[in-house]
């Protein structure tokens, strides 16, 4: 199929509250941020209701945003829209990745997406800048994905010289020590400024090797190339890097944009199955959060994605990053609207830290939390109980969890919570569903009964 791009645009508005399609409790005025093609429309609403408490809501889907240029940021975005995989090409011909088009002004990146990449040299070696390449990945990947991404950067290219180095597998390891690890292996092997950063590995490898870029003589050249879907679908989009503290997770750490993505959907065949469900939490947030056409699609398609068909595999992996992209373009360092993708964290963060970080994986975790959220979106009266419905069948056809372990109480949940990073000024905002599939807000202004009764629907004790 040929590929076609559509280009967007980007507006920043401001709108009387009497005009929004949200109930809203006071008066207000709402800035939007409109990202707009011919196919789709995401807004992006940002409403001061009253000193101290901030909502944000993310709606897609064609509302008409009226008014005013506001303070906008020139951001705009394209993606390569559908390069679907066509699978009659003869195997020899390499088939062109799906692309989707960070952009970010100065530090826009594509990511290219689609079943064996690392075939193809020429993807990898337009980004590598210098000839010399460090590759930072684990001992769980290094022995499945090291040579072939060793051959991809070589092949043809004998000037470019390849050091590695394989650190411990686990988010244990994601500290100040094993970051250590990097810079030694870059010191030792005398790499200099014009040198490039490979993350290959999971989320854990991408925020440490691209923090390790993002600090190496204060700045050197990054390439993830992600392989769970966490990382494809999630962290290698958008720059976020870092390491744990022993005080709290991601703790430390930089805003670093990588030069490329490469996602090679094969990488995921090796993938344990609970790890790919936990990623695919995070495709169904997308469409929960901002995106009801994709929530639709993978209703019909949840059996193909646990079945790792490749081309049901590229197609979420493609709309997953657009969307993401879509968000970070807009809120880049993360200043409020980028804080909606994390619905379903709070809660889930409460689970890790109360059960016991290790016991259960990361989209596990956001997977419950996101029931619950959900949950207490309905009982705020926000969104139907259609909703409340499909979005735990859909985490059920997932096979993740749709409820805490049995051994959270609410005083857990309550106390992790209680210190989380999106409390302000004593108020937790928690990201909820609001109005049809496909709308969210980033909020502190919600009854408070709401909360309580979720989480005594869903604790013993
Ligand atoms: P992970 O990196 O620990 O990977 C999960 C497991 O899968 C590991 O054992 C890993 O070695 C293994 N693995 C990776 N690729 C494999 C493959 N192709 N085949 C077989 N095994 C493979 O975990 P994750 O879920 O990818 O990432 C979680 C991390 O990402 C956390 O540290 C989290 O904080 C971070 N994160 C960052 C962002 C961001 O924006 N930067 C967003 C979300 C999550």
């Amino acid at each position: 199929m040929a590929a076609t791009t559509n280009p967007f645009s980007v507006s920043v508005s401001s709108k009387p509250t009497g005009g929004s399609a949200f109930p809203k409790p006071n008066d207000s005025a709402d800035f939007f941020l409109r990202v707009q093609n011919p196919l789709n429309t995401v807004s992006l609403r940002s409403s001061f209701v009253s000193p101290g408490s901030t909502e944000l809501s993310l709606s897609r889907g064609g509302g008409s945003v009226t008014s005013a240029k506001r303070g906008a940021r020139s951001a705009r975005i394209r993606a390569s829209l559908a390069e679907v995989m066509d699978q009659s090409v003869a195997k020899k011909d390499p088939i062109a990745p799906t692309t989707v088009d960070v952009d970010l002004g100065d530090r826009s990146y594509p990511i290219y997406i689609g079943s064996g990449l690392l075939d193809q040299p020429h993807l990898l070696q337009r980004h590598v800048h210098g000839k010399r390449v460090l590759v930072v990945t684990n001992d769980t990947v290094a022995p499945l994905y090291l040579n072939k991404v060793v051959e991809a950067l070589t092949k043809g290219n004998p000037n470019v010289s390849v050091e590695s180095v394989i650190l411990p597998d686990g988010e244990k390891y994601k500290q100040m020590d094993t970051l250590m690890k990097i810079f030694d292996k870059a010191i030792e092997s005398r790499l200099d400024r014009r040198c490039t950063f490979i993350a290959l590995g999971g989320g854990v490898i991408g925020d440490m090797c691209g923090f390790a870029a993002a600090s190496f003589l204060r700045g050197v050249n990054f390439i993830q190339i992600p392989t769970t879907v966490m990382a494809q679908v999630d962290s290698s989009v958008g720059g976020k890097t870092g390491i744990n503290h022993r005080l709290g997770k991601n703790l430390i750490g930089a805003f670093y944009q990588p030069q490329c993505v490469l996602i090679d959907t094969d990488t995921l065949n090796t993938l344990p199955d609970r790890e790919l469900a936990s990623g695919l939490a995070e495709v169904i947030k997308y469409g929960l959060i901002m995106d009801a056409e994709f929530f639709e699609w993978q209703e019909k398609n949840m059996q193909a994605l646990m079945a790792r068909d490749p081309s049901a595999l590229t197609y979420a992996i493609k709309r997953s990053c657009e969307n993401k992209a879509e968000v970070v373009s807009l809120d880049e360092k993360e200043s409020g609207l980028r804080a909606t993708l994390n619905l379903g964290h709070t809660f889930g963060h409460a689970i890790e830290t109360g059960f016991g970080y290790g016991q259960w994986l990361h989209g596990e975790a956001v997977a419950a939390g996101t029931v619950m959220a959900v949950d207490m979106s309905y009982r705020l009266g926000w969104i139907d109980d259609s909703i409340v419905k499909r979005a735990r069948d859909i985490l059920q056809q997932a096979k993740l969890p749709t409820t805490p372990p049995n051994t959270m109480t609410v005083e857990m949940f309550k106390s992790v919570m209680a210190v989380d990073k999106k409390v302000a000024d004593g108020l937790l905002r928690l990201i909820l569903l609001k109005g049809p599939l496909g709308n969210c807000v980033f909020t502190g202004d919600y009854d408070r009964k709401a909360l309580d009764e979720t989480l005594r629907a869903f604790c013993k004790s």
